[in-house]
């Protein structure tokens, strides 16, 4: 049996597949905040045979180990030592946007270099080439959010000035209108769109030109077959993917734009489906 599992900011959703009969036999929510991530690991194991544990976690990792986690308590970073030593159970985990670009690398049939961009609360990338992913020495690679781009005075989650997530990012606008306390609309864009002012419309181009400029900057520097954009901003907004389309050449060099391909993620459960792809 193998416990593939989700844990995000918000939810932690995890199912159990019977991979002799390739059947998931149990798939289960349960929420990030009042379920701690062990203790439910441990409980799934006194109830059923895991064999292998595979986690797409919302949060930075590097080689079994928990980095970072922003909105999860963790009580033991060294999760794959953990439950190898004390269980015996093999344990992958991964940051859940690489293993989304697993799937969706997987999902698209690609066969070159894709790169999965994510613009909803925060701004990240994961790059695959050839099936496997691009990590970096610390398994970074793909922090497209922080790349620099304009002055902002509000800074990025990170602390510095000039990250693109600053200006580009769900949480960004979010920022941008408590701090020139905007009329809230339902959606940040709406609000900025209609509060014909010039703070508002300046918010607006920062965001629009730093998805651009995150977009052109990972062509040139990447030459991708793919580029999958998802995330809740984006599936809420899709104009942004013809704003990109249709401008992604002024920015990014055009021999390499020629060939990319940009499109929407259509998987709702990409960190889950490519938690089952992690080795
Ligand atoms: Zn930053």
């Amino acid at each position: 049996m193998l416990l593939a599992m989700d844990v995000g900011g918000t939810n932690i959703r995890y199912h159990l597949v019977d991979t002799i009969h390739n059947k998931t036999i149990l798939s289960e929510t349960k929420n990030t905040s009042t379920t701690p991530l062990i203790p439910l690991i441990e409980e799934l194991i006194s109830q059923y045979s895991i064999k292998k544990i595979a986690i797409a976690y919302a949060g930075q990792v590097n080689s079994g180990t928990i980095l970072s986690s922003p909105n999860i308590q963790v009580d033991e970073p060294n999760i794959a030592d953990y439950f190898a030593k004390n269980f015996n159970i093999p344990l992958a985990i991964e940051n859940d946007l690489k293993s989304a670009a697993l799937a969706e690398y997987e999902y698209w049939g690609c066969s070159g270099t894709m790169v999965v961009a994510s613009i909803g609360t925060g701004f990240g990338a994961a790059i695959v080439e050839d099936g496997k992913l691009l990590r970096g020495s610390h398994n970074l690679a793909g922090e497209i959010g922080h790349i620099p781009f304009r002055y902002s005075e509000i800074p990025c989650g990170c602390g510095n000035h000039y990250c693109i997530e600053a200006s580009a990012s769900g949480k960004a606008l979010e920022r941008w209108i408590e701090y020139y306390s905007l009329p809230t609309s339902n959606s940040p864009l709406t609000t900025l769109k209609e509060a014909n002012n010039p703070q508002a419309d300046t918010i607006l181009q920062n965001f629009h030109d730093g998805l651009i400029y995150a977009i052109a900057t990972t062509i040139s520097l990447l030459n991708p077959d793919i580029i999958v954009l998802g995330g809740g901003v984006i599936h809420k907004n899709r104009y942004l993917l013809e704003m990109i389309e249709s401008q992604i050449d002024r920015y990014a060099l055009p021999a390499s734009t020629k060939e990319t391909k940009i499109l929407l993620s259509e998987l709702k459960d990409a960190p889950l489906r490519g938690s089952l792809l992690l080795h």
